[in-house]
C-alpha cells in the first residue's frame, strides 16, 4: 500500500481487488451469515480505508465511484435480495408518494406565503407548488430562503385554505391510512431493517467518534498504515483573512490554495490542510494554533489518523445513501424512521436519532447538514414518526438548547433550528404542551439562562458586554420557539391543555415578575452616580416578549375558564410584586373642591422609577378581556374584583407616564448639566421613545393607559384626579386657595414655570386619553377593525402616505400583519405613482371629521404636523379652523363610569383655573397649548352630553349634565366666574385669535344642548324642527360671512401679486449684469430659430460641397461662468472652454465578445463596424475661460491634497485622474473642449470633377510619401530608392502654415486631445503620440453616432430636439477635430490621411489596408474630412475644402452602399413586393450594382432577383450613416438645417439627401461615374478579407445596426429570484452564490461580493462585477442585485451607487432589500428610464450626483462587488 499513497490514480492493487470483487457474491454471503453486523463492519473495515482519504489531494470522483461499487452496491443487493436495478424499481412502483411536498429550500430560493391562508408566516410554498396553488390569486408574500426549511404544501395544518397544489392534491382512491409496510414481504422488511440499523449505527458511531487516532471496535483495519491528516475546523471568531494568512504560513501553500481551504472550511466546517506522518501534521497544527491564539481562542485543529477520516467520509456518504434509498419507497422511509427512533440498550434517549441530536454541537458543520437533511426527508415526511420525533425533541429540548448556547455555530446549522418544523404544527404544539409540558420547559430554560439578578430577584443587566450580547441573542431563539408554540390559538380546550397552559402561565409570570420594576432610574440631584445606565438589554427583552405577551392574552381570550384563572394568577403576581407597596412611604391626605382622598407621598422626580411593568400590563390586558368577553358581567362571582385596590393598580403605570411627562418637560436634563446627567437624560429619552414606539407600545404605553382607565373606572373621579395631580407634582398649584391668581404673586424661577406649564399640558392630555381612548374592543363599544381604521386615519391626517410608510406606523401582529388591507379602502383612496416616487394613500374627505388632534399615538411632532395640515384643509374648504373633538363611541359597561371624570368638581376646578389664567395672562405663566387642551376637554364633555341626550328616550336616563356644571360659579375659593362665563369672556380676547373659532364652536354647541334639554323637557317634535330652523339661519349667516371673507382674501391676494411682479421687474433692471447671460441665451435661441425658419426658399440648404449655404457671419460672444466676463470666440482670442467628460463606451457594441485591445499597440485609425469600443464625449455645456478653469482646477487639486493628508476621505471624483466637478452644476467632468470659431467657407471658383480630383490627390499623396521618407532617419530608409516624385507646383510639401490660433487655444487643443487619448486608450498621457488626433476624430464620430441612435430611439427629429449642451458639445467636437492637426506633427496627420484614403483608393505604398467590411464608414468619413486640413494647408491651387469634402463624402457613401449590399443577406420571401413607379430607377440601379458586385465577389454572394429588396436594404441600411453625416457637416460647417428635418414628417429622405448634396437616387453616385469607380469597386471586392468575412471567417455586421437595449426582464420578479437561486458560483464547484448579480447589458449572471470570484485587474483584486464591467461595458456597468432587488451602477473601480429597481409592488413602491415581500412586477417606464441613462452615457454622471448627495456611498469598496 505504500506505493498507493503517492499515486493519485486508482491504485493498481485496488484495481485488482475491484476486478475480483463480486457484488452478488458478497450480498449472497451476507444473506447466509448469522451475525450480519459483524460481517458488514468487517467489510467496511477492509475497504473504506482503501477507498477514502489516501493522500493529500482527495479525488472525490474516483472515491465515489469505488464506494458505489465496493460498498453501496452489495448493501443494495442485500436489501433487495436481487439485482438492485430491478428490486428498487419494484419498490418504486408501490411507492405512495408523500402528500407533503417537502422540497428543501436552497439558499436564495424564492418562497411564498399566503397572507390570507397561511396558519403562520413560517408556512411557505416552493415556487412550483405556489404556481399550482390557489394562493397565487391571493395576497401573497414572497421572500428568499436563508436555506434549510421545506415546502409546506400538503400540510393541512399549515393552511387555512388550499393546502394542496395541483401536483400534491391527494388522490381520492388512495387509501391514505393504509400502512405503507403492507406492500412489503416480511423478508424484505427484515432485510431492510437489518441494513438500515447497521448502516445508521455505523454512521452515528463514526460521526460522533471523538478519538483522533483510534477506531471503534470492529472497524480496525487489517493492515494499518500510519498516515495522518491535519484537520482544520471552522469557528465564528476568526475572519477569512486571518485563516488565509495563517494557512499560508503554516502549511506553505499559495494564497490561492489558502483561499480554497478557507472557503471549504467555511462551507463544510472542516478541511484537511496537510497529509503526512504524525510529526509533519503536528508541526502544522502547532503553527496554526500559535498564530491564532494571540487575540482570541485559537483555531481548532486536530491531527487525525487517515483511517478515522476515511470512515467519517464514508459515514457521510452512507447517510446520503440512506436518504437516496428511502426516496424509492415510503415503506423504506418508515422502516428507517423506526430504526432511528428505536430505543437502544441504554434506555431513555438512547435511540440513534437521540444520539445524533445530543452530539449535534460537537459535530462539524458538514456532518450536521447531512444528518439534518436526512431527518427532514425521513422523520419529518412521515406523519406518524414526525410526532414521535417531536416528542424526543421536546424531551431533549433543555439539553439541546444548553448545548447550543455553548456552541459557536450559527443557528441554521444547529439541530435546535428544527423546532420551527415541529412546533408550528398546531396539533403537534398542543400535544407537546399537554404531554411534554413544552411551554413550561421553554420558559424555564429561558429563565435559567438569564442569571443576573438584583437583590429583589429582578433581572439586572449591568455592563452588558459583547459576549453577553452574543449569548443573549442566542437565548432569544427560545422566545422564537415559544412564539411557534403559541402562534395558533386553540379552538377547543381540554382540561389537560388548560392545566398545562396555566402551569406555563405560572412560569411565565415568574419571568415577568423578574422584569417588573427592573432597570430603575433615579433622577440625580448631585453629581454622583453609582452605575452606568444599561437599558438596552432590558429593553430588548421587553421588545422580544411583546408578541408573546399579546399571544398569551389571545389564548386566554378563547376560553372563559382560562381567562378567569389567568386573571387571578396575574393579580396574585402583581400583589406579590407590590407587597412592599406603601411601606416606608408616608401617607398623606389630599383635598380639593370639597373632596379628599388618602394616598402616599411619592415623587417621581426623587425616587426610583422603572419603565418595565409587564405584570401590571398583562393584568390590564386581561382586565380589558374580561369586559370584551363579558366574563365580568356573566361570572362576577368568580372574579376577585373586590380584592382589587384601584390606587394600587394605577400607581406604577401612572408613575411611568409621569416620568415621560417629566422628561418632556426637561426635568431630567437640568440638574448640574453634568455629562452623567446628559447620558441619563438621553438614555431615558430613548427608552421613552421606544415606550411609545409602534413596536412596543401595544404592551407598554397602551396597557398603562388601559390600567389607568381600569383603575379610574373603579374610583371616585375626584379622587383619581387628585392622585394624578399629586404624581404630576402639580397638586400644590391647583389646590391652593387662590390658584386662579397663582402667578400674580409668584415670582418663581423661569425654568420651573416653564416646567410646570409642560407638566400641566401633559396632565391634561392624560385626562383626555383616559376619557377619550375608547377604540379598543372591550373598553369602548367598537368592532375590532375600528381601532386600525382609526390608526390609519390619523396617520393620513398628517399627510398622504405610501403603503410602506403606513405599514411602518402600524403595529404588526406575530404574523407580521397589520390588518390594514381589510379597512384601508374605507378611509383612504389610492393615487398611483409616476415614473418616480411611489403610490400614495390619501384620506377620504368624509373621514376628516373623525380627526382627533389629541390622538394618543401622535408624538408632539406628529400632532403639530397634523394640526397644520387639517387647519389648512379647512381653510381651503372655506370652513372655520376649529378642530373640535370627534364624536366618540360609548364605553363598555365596565368602563362606563369614566365619563364622570369630565363633569367632576376637580376637573371643573382645573378648567376654570386655566381659563382664568388665559383671561389675565401674565408673561410665561400659562401656555396656549394648555388652553387648547382645556377647550378640547370642554368640547369632549359637551359632545358626551349631547350624545347622551340624543340617544336617550327618557329624560331621566341622562345622568350627565356638564352644561349645568359649567354655568355654575366656581365654589372654591369664593364665588368666582363660571367656566361658561370665562369662555364668553375669552371669545373677544384679542390675544386668542387662533382659538376663536374653537371657542365659538364650544359656545354654539353649548347653546344647542341647552335648547335640546329645554325642548325635550317640554314637547319633543315641534322643538326639534324649530331648533333646526334656528341652526339653519345661523348656518346661512355663517356662509355669507365666509363668502365675504373669501372675496376680501382674493382682492388682497391680487394686490400682492401685482406688487410682486412690479418688484421682480425692478429687480431685473437693477441687476442687469446678473441676468445678462440668460437674456443672451434667450437671444441666441431665438436667433437660431430664425435661422432655421425657411427664409431661403429660393436655394435649398446644403451643408457640404461647393454649393453649401454660407450662413451670415455672426459675432459669437459667451460669458465665463467663473469670472462672469464676456468673451468673443476668436481664433486669436483668449481660449474659452466647455467642461467635458470623456469616457470609453460599449453602448453601441455589436460584439461584446471582442477582447479589449492592447492599449500599447492598438491602432485606432479604423473603427470596425461592430463598434465594440468607442470613446464618448459629453458636456454639461458650461463655458469658462481656459485660465479661469485652470485656476479653479489647481485650487481643487490643492484642496484635495490637503484633505487627503488630514483625513482619509474620498471624493466622488478622482482629481489625480483629471476629474473635477463643473463649478456651476457639479457635473462630473474630466477635461475641457476649446470653443473655436466656425471655419470660413472659401469662395467657390471652378472646382475639379471627381476624375480630376482623384488624379490631383494621387499626385499630392505621392509627393507627401517622398517628403515623409526624407524626414525619416537614414538607417530606416529602405534600399529600394523610388523615383522622386515631383510635387505639383501649387503643392508645397515643406510649407509650414502659420498657426491661426492664440497660445491659450493651442494649449487647450493639446489638453483636450491628450485627455481623449488617455481615457480612450487607457494609457498614460503623451501629447506626442501619433494616435492623439485619431482618438479625437474617433470620439467625434462615435459621439455623433450615439446621438443619432438616441434620437431614433426617442423618436425625435434629427435637428432641433437636442438640448443646447449637446449641440454645443457636438459643434465644439467637430470644430476641434478639424483644428487638432495644428497641434500635432503635420507629417503624422498627413500620414493618417494617406492611410485613410488608401482604404478606398488603392495606394501601393500603403500596406495592410483593411477590407471595406472592416471599416465603419462614418468614422472613416469624419476622420478623413478632419485630417484633410493638414493636406489642404499646403495646397495653394485654389482647390476648395468644400469640393474635397464632397468628393470624399460621395466616395465613402458609395463604399458604404457596397458594404451594405455585400452584407444584405438573402431576401425575405414573404415580403410584399409592391414597387411604386417612383422608385423604379433606384431598384434598377441597385440590381445593377449588386450584379456588378457578384461578378467581382463570385458565388459567396447569393443571387437576389428583387431590386425592390436590394433598394430597401440600401435605403434603410444607409440612413443612420446619412443622418450622422448630416449632423457632422451641420456642426462642422455651421449650415442651418432645413425645417423639414426639425420635425418627424414624411419626405425626410429627399430633404436629407438634398441637405447633403446627394441625389435622392443614391445609386446615381455610382452609375454616373461608373468608369472611374469600377476599378475601385474591383479593388474593394477582391480584398482577401471580403471573401474571408463573407464565408464566415469574421464578424459580419449587417446594416442598419439596431440600437442596443438592456436585456429583457421578466414581468414577475420571482422568476428572477428563481433563476438566481439555481445559479452557482462558476469558480467554487457548484456552490451557491451569495450575491447573484445580473448584468443588465448582456444578461450574464455573476457571483458578486465574494472572495471566490475575485480576480486581478490591473494589479488589484476586484469582485466579479467590476471585472465584468471592464469586458462588457468598458468600465461602466449596470447590474441588478437579485437578492436585494436593487440596481447597481458601477464606473471604474471606485465609483458606484445603488439605484431604484424597475420593479414595483401593487402599491407603486420598490422593495430594496426585499423586506416587504409584496409581489413585484416590472415597471416598463422605469426600466426605459434606466436604459435611457445608459444610452445617453449618463451612468457615470448619475453616480457622481448620487455620491455628492450621499457621502456614505463614497466610502464603499465598489471594486469588491
Ligand atoms: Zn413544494
Ligand atoms: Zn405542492
Ligand atoms: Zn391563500
Ligand atoms: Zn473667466
Ligand atoms: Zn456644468
Ligand atoms: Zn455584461
Ligand atoms: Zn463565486
Amino acid at each position: 500500500m505504500a506505493a498507493a499513497e503517492s499515486d493519485r490514480e486508482v491504485p493498481s492493487a485496488l484495481c485488482t481487488e475491484f476486478l475480483n470483487f463480486s457484488v452478488k457474491d458478497t450480498a449472497s454471503k451476507w444473506l447466509q451469515v448469522t451475525d450480519l453486523y459483524k460481517e458488514v463492519y468487517h467489510h467496511l473495515a477492509r475497504y473504506v480505508p482503501k477507498i477514502y482519504c489516501l493522500g493529500p489531494n482527495l479525488n472525490p470522483q474516483s472515491e465515489d465511484l469505488l464506494a458505489q461499487m465496493l460498498l453501496q452496491a452489495p448493501l443494495e443487493w442485500y436489501l433487495c435480495g436481487e439485482d438492485p436495478s430491478t428490486g428498487l424499481a419494484k419498490l418504486e412502483q408501490n411507492n405512495q408518494p408523500s402528500q407533503l411536498c417537502g422540497h428543501v429550500f436552497k439558499v436564495g430560493e424564492p418562497t411564498y406565503s399566503c397572507r390570507e391562508c397561511a396558519a403562520d408566516p413560517t408556512c411557505v410554498l416552493c415556487m412550483q407548488c405556489f404556481l399550482g396553488s390557489v394562493h397565487k390569486e391571493h395576497r401573497y408574500r414572497m421572500t428568499t430562503s436563508g436555506g434549510g426549511g421545506f415546502c409546506d404544501c400538503g400540510d393541512t395544518e399549515a393552511w387555512k385554505k388550499g393546502p394542496y397544489c395541483q401536483k400534491h392534491e391527494p388522490n381520492i382512491s388512495d387509501s391514505c391510512h393504509e400502512d405503507p409496510l403492507a406492500h412489503l414481504s416480511t423478508d424484505m422488511i427484515a432485510r431492510c431493517y437489518n441494513v438500515f440499523s447497521i448502516v445508521l449505527k455505523y454512521a452515528v458511531d463514526m460521526l460522533t467518534w471523538d478519538k483522533e487516532d483510534e477506531l471503534p471496535p470492529g472497524l480496525v483495519p487489517p493492515d494499518r498504515s500510519d498516515t495522518y491528516y491535519c484537520m482544520l475546523f471552522n469557528d465564528e471568531v476568526h475572519t477569512y483573512e486571518q485563516v488565509i494568512y495563517t494557512l499560508q504560513k503554516a502549511v506553505n501553500c499559495t494564497q490561492k490554495e489558502a483561499v480554497s481551504f478557507a472557503t471549504t472550511v467555511d462551507r463544510d466546517g472542516r478541511k484537511s490542510v496537510r497529509f503526512g506522518d504524525f510529526a509533519f501534521c503536528e508541526l502544522a497544527k502547532s503553527v496554526i494554533v500559535r498564530n491564532t491564539s494571540r487575540q482570541s481562542k485559537p483555531l481548532r485543529v486536530q491531527v487525525m489518523h487517515s483511517s478515522v477520516v476515511a470512515h467519517q467520509c464514508f459515514a457521510l456518504k452512507a447517510l446520503h445513501w440512506l436518504g437516496h434509498v428511502i426516496g424509492y419507497s415510503d415503506a423504506l422511509r418508515r422502516i428507517l424512521c423506526q430504526v432511528g427512533l428505536e430505543r437502544g440498550p441504554e434506555g431513555e434517549n438512547s435511540s440513534l436519532v437521540d444520539t445524533l441530536m445530543l452530539c449535534d454541537s460537537k459535530m462539524w458543520k458538514g456532518a450536521r447538514n447531512v444528518y439534518h437533511q436526512l431527518f427532514m426527508s425521513s422523520l419529518l415526511m412521515d406523519l406518524k414518526y414526525k410526532k414521535m420525533f417531536a416528542i424526543q425533541f421536546a424531551k431533549n429540548y433543555r439539553r439541546l438548547q444548553t448545548d447550543f448556547m455553548e456552541d459557536d455555530h450559527e443557528r441554521v446549522v444547529s439541530v435546535t433550528s428544527l423546532s420551527v418544523q415541529l412546533f408550528t404544527v398546531p396539533t403537534m404544539a398542543r400535544m407537546l404542551i399537554t404531554e411534554e409540558n413544552l411551554m413550561t420547559t421553554i420558559i424555564r430554560t429561558f429563565v435559567d439562562h438569564l442569571r443576573h439578578r438584583d437583590l429583589q430577584g429582578r433581572f439586572q443587566f449591568e455592563r452588558y458586554t459583547a459576549q453577553q450580547a452574543f449569548k443573549f441573542r442566542r437565548v432569544q431563539s427560545l422566545i422564537g420557539d415559544l412564539k411557534y408554540v403559541l402562534i395558533s390559538r386553540p379552538t377547543e380546550w381540554s382540561d389537560q391543555l388548560r392545566e398545562k397552559f396555566l402551569e406555563g402561565l405560572d412560569t411565565f409570570l415568574e419571568l415577568l415578575k423578574c422584569m417588573q420594576g427592573m432597570d430603575p432610574v433615579v433622577r440625580q440631584v448631585g453629581q454622583h452616580i453609582e452605575m452606568e445606565p444599561e437599558w438596552e438589554a432590558a429593553f430588548t427583552l421587553q421588545m422580544k416578549l411583546t408578541h408573546i405577551i399579546s399571544m398569551i392574552q389571545e389564548w386566554c381570550a378563547t376560553d372563559e375558564r382560562v381567562l378567569i384563572e389567568a386573571y387571578k394568577k396575574c393579580l396574585t403576581a402583581l400583589t406579590h410584586c407590590h407587597s412592599g407597596f406603601a411601606d416606608g412611604e408616608q401617607p398623606i391626605t389630599l383635598s380639593m373642591c370639597g373632596h379628599s382622598v388618602d394616598t402616599i407621598r411619592y415623587c417621581v422626580s426623587q425616587e426610583k422609577v422603572s419603565i418595565h411593568l409587564p405584570v401590571s400590563r398583562l393584568l390590564a390586558g386581561l382586565h380589558v378581556l374580561l369586559s370584551k368577553m363579558e366574563v365580568a358581567y356573566r361570572f362576577p362571582e368568580q372574579l376577585p374584583l373586590s380584592e382589587l385596590s384601584p390606587p394600587m393598580l394605577i400607581e406604577h403605570p401612572l408613575r411611568c407616564l409621569v416620568l415621560c411627562a417629566q422628561v418632556h418637560a426637561g426635568m431630567w436634563r437640568r440638574n448640574g448639566f453634568s455629562l452623567v446627567n446628559q447620558v441619563v437624560h438621553s438614555v431615558l429619552w430613548l427608552q421613552i421613545y421606544y415606550y411609545h414606539n409602534v413596536k412596543c407600545r401595544v404592551e407598554m404605553f397602551d396597557k398603562d393607559l388601559n390600567m389607568l382607565q381600569a383603575g379610574a373606572s373603579m374610583m371616585d373621579p375626584n379622587h383619581f384626579l387628585m392622585i394624578v395631580l399629586s404624581r404630576f407634582e402639580l397638586y400644590h398649584i391647583f389646590s391652593s386657595a387662590d390658584c386662579r391668581k397663582r402667578y400674580n404673586r409668584e415670582t418663581a424661577n423661569k425654568d420651573v414655570v416653564q416646567q410646570n406649564n409642560t407638566l400641566t399640558e401633559e396632565m391634561l392630555h392624560l385626562v383626555m386619553m383616559v376619557v377619550g381612548e375608547r377604540f379598543e374592543a372591550g373598553i369602548g363599544q367598537v368592532e375590532g377593525c375600528d381601532e386600525i381604521k382609526r390608526e390609519i386615519l390619523h396617520q393620513l391626517c398628517i399627510r398622504p402616505m405610501a403603503h410602506s410608510e403606513l405599514v411602518k406606523a402600524l403595529p404588526e401582529n406575530e404574523n407580521k400583519e397589520t390588518g390594514m388591507e381589510r379597512v384601508i379602502d374605507c378611509v383612504a383612496s389610492f393615487k398611483k405613482p409616476g415614473v418616480t416616487g411611489r403610490g400614495l394613500y390619501e384620506l377620504r374627505p368624509e373621514c376628516a371629521k373623525q380627526f382627533n388632534l389629541y390622538f394618543h399615538h401622535y408624538s408632539r411632532a406628529d400632532q403639530s404636523k397634523a394640526e397644520e395640515a387639517q387647519r389648512k384643509l379647512k381653510r381651503q374648504n372655506g370652513e372655520d379652523t376649529a378642530l373640535p373633538p370627534p364624536v366618540l363611541p360609548p364605553f363598555c359597561p365596565l368602563f362606563a363610569s369614566l365619563v364622570n371624570i369630565l363633569q367632576c368638581d376637580v376637573l371643573l376646578g382645573m378648567l376654570g383655573a386655566v381659563l382664568q389664567w388665559a383671561v389675565e395672562p401674565s408673561a410665561g405663566h400659562w401656555s396656549e397649548s394648555m388652553l387648547q387642551r382645556v377647550l378640547h376637554l370642554i368640547g369632549m364633555a359637551l359632545l358626551e352630553e349631547r350624545q347622551q341626550l340624543e340617544n336617550s328616550s327618557e329624560d331621566n336616563d341622562v345622568y350627565f349634565n356638564f352644561t349645568l356644571k359649567m354655568s355654575r360659579p366656581g365654589e372654591a375659593p369664593s364665588n368666582t366666574a363660571s367656566v361658561l362665563a370665562l369662555l364668553e369672556n375669552l371669545q373677544n380676547a384679542p390675544h386668542l385669535e387662533v382659538h376663536k373659532d374653537m371657542i365659538r364652536w364650544l359656545l354654539k354647541t353649548e347653546a344647542g344642548i341647552k335648547t335640546l334639554r329645554e325642548r325635550s323637557a317640554s314637547t319633543s317634535t315641534v322643538t326639534a324642527s324649530g331648533s333646526r330652523g334656528q341652526e339653519e339661519t345661523a348656518c346661512d349667516k355663517d356662509k355669507a360671512e365666509r363668502k365675504r371673507k373669501a372675496e376680501m382674501a382674493r382682492l388682497r391676494r391680487e394686490k400682492v401679486m401685482a406688487q410682486m411682479s412690479e418688484m421682480q421687474r425692478h429687480f431685473i433692471n437693477e441687476n442687469k449684469e446678473l441676468f445678462q447671460q440668460s437674456l443672451e441665451e434667450l437671444d441666441a435661441s431665438t436667433s437660431t430659430s430664425l435661422e432655421h425658419s425657411p427664409t431661403s426658399s429660393d436655394a435649398a440648404l446644403a451643408c457640404v460641397g461647393p454649393r453649401r449655404s454660407r450662413p451670415r457671419e455672426k459675432r459669437q460672444v459667451v460669458t465665463c461662468i467663473l469670472c462672469q466676463e464676456e468673451q468673443e470666440i476668436r481664433a486669436d482670442g483668449k481660449a474659452m472652454v466647455l467642461a467635458a467628460f470623456v469616457q470609453r463606451s460599449t453602448v453601441m457594441s455589436k460584439n461584446r465578445k471582442r477582447p479589449p485591445h492592447d492599449p500599447k499597440r492598438y491602432d485606432p485609425l479604423f473603427m470596425h463596424p461592430d463598434l465594440s469600443f468607442g470613446t464618448h464625449t459629453g458636456s454639461c455645456g458650461h463655458i469658462m475661460h481656459s485660465h479661469c478653469w485652470q485656476r479653479y482646477f489647481e485650487a481643487v487639486q490643492a484642496k484635495e491634497q490637503r484633505r487627503q493628508q488630514r483625513l482619509r476621505v474620498h471624493t466622488s471624483y478622482d482629481v489625480g485622474n483629471g476629474e473635477f466637478l463643473c463649478p456651476l452644476c457639479e457635473c462630473l467632468s474630466n477635461t475641457v473642449i476649446p470653443l473655436l470659431p466656425r471655419t470660413k467657407g472659401s469662395s467657390s471658383c471652378e472646382q475639379p470633377g471627381l476624375g480630376q480630383w482623384l488624379k490631383t490627390s494621387g499626385q499630392q499623396i505621392k509627393a507627401m510619401h517622398s517628403a515623409h521618407r526624407k524626414l525619416q532617419p537614414v538607417s530606416t530608409v529602405e534600399e529600394t530608392v523610388e523615383e522622386e516624385c515631383p510635387a505639383p507646383e501649387v503643392f508645397t510639401v515643406n510649407y509650414i502654415p502659420t498657426n491661426p490660433y492664440s497660445s491659450t487655444i493651442k494649449e487647450m487643443l493639446t489638453t483636450f486631445g491628450t485627455a481623449t487619448y488617455k481615457v480612450g486608450l487607457k494609457v498614460h498621457p503623451n501629447e506626442q503620440d501619433p494616435r492623439v488626433p485619431i482618438m479625437c476624430w474617433g470620439s467625434c464620430a462615435y459621439t455623433i453616432q450615439s446621438i443619432e441612435r438616441l434620437l431614433v430611439d426617442e423618436k425625435k427629429p434629427l435637428f432641433g430636439s437636442l438640448p443646447c449642451r449637446q449641440d454645443d458639445c457636438l459643434s465644439s467636437l467637430a470644430r476641434f477635430g478639424s483644428a487638432c492637426w495644428t497641434a500635432a506633427c503635420q507629417p503624422t496627420v498627413q500620414g493618417h490621411f494617406i492611410r485613410l484614403v488608401a482604404a478606398l483608393i488603392p495606394d501601393p505604398q500603403v500596406e495592410a489596408s483593411p477590407c471595406i467590411l472592416d471599416v465603419d464608414m462614418l468614422h472613416l468619413l469624419v476622420s478623413v474630412v478632419l485630417s484633410y486640413g493638414s493636406v489642404h494647408s499646403q495646397d495653394s491651387s485654389g482647390l476648395s475644402v468644400d469640393a474635397v469634402q464632397l468628393h470624399l463624402f460621395h466616395l465613402i457613401t458609395v463604399a458604404h452602399m457596397v458594404q451594405i449590399l455585400l452584407t444584405s443577406g438573402p431576401e425575405e420571401v414573404t415580403m410584399e413586393q409592391e414597387s411604386g413607379e417612383a422608385e423604379r430607377g433606384e431598384e434598377e440601379g441597385a440590381c445593377r450594382l449588386y450584379n456588378t458586385l457578384r461578378t467581382h465577389v463570385g458565388s459567396s454572394l447569393p443571387e437576389v432577383g428583387s431590386g425592390w429588396h436590394l433598394w430597401r436594404c440600401v435605403k434603410t441600411g444607409i440612413l443612420p450613416y446619412l443622418r450622422g453625416a448630416a449632423l457632422f457637416f451641420h456642426h462642422l460647417n455651421g449650415v442651418p438645417a432645413p425645417p423639414e428635418l426639425h420635425a418627424l414628417c414624411p419626405g425626410q429622405w429627399e430633404v436629407l439627401c438634398g441637405y447633403l448634396s446627394l441625389p435622392s437616387n443614391l445609386l446615381q453616385l455610382f452609375h454616373s461615374q461608373q468608369e472611374l469607380l469600377e476599378p475601385l469597386l474591383h479593388g474593394w471586392c477582391t480584398h482577401p478579407g471580403v471573401q474571408q468575412t463573407l464565408q464566415g471567417g469574421g464578424v459580419l455586421v449587417s446594416f442598419p445596426r439596431e440600437s442596443n437595449s438592456l436585456i429583457d426582464l421578466p414581468d414577475d420578479y420571482s422568476v428572477l429570484i428563481n433563476q438566481a437561486s439555481s445559479f452557482t458560483c462558476p469558480k467554487s464547484g457548484g456552490d451557491k452564490s451569495r450575491a447573484p448579480t445580473l448584468c443588465l447589458v448582456c444578461g450574464s449572471m455573476l457571483c458578486s461580493q465574494s472572495y471566490c470570484c475575485q480576480t486581478e485587474l490591473e494589479g488589484e483584486d476586484v469582485g466579479a462585477c467590476t471585472a465584468h464591467t471592464f469586458a462588457c461595458g468598458a468600465g461602466v456597468g449596470i447590474f441588478l442585485r437579485v437578492r436585494e432587488s436593487q440596481v447597481l451602477f458601477l464606473a471604474g473601480k471606485t465609483k458606484g451607487c445603488f439605484y431604484a429597481p424597475p420593479y414595483l409592488d401593487d402599491y407603486g413602491e420598490t422593495d430594496q432589500g426585499l423586506r416587504r415581500g409584496n409581489p413585484l412586477h416590472l415597471c416598463h417606464e422605469r426600466y426605459r428610464k434606466i436604459q435611457k441613462l445608459w444610452r445617453q452615457h449618463s451612468i457615470t454622471e448619475e453616480i457622481g450626483h448620487a455620491q455628492e448627495a450621499n457621502q456614505t456611498l463614497v466610502g464603499i469598496d465598489w471594486q469588491h462587488l
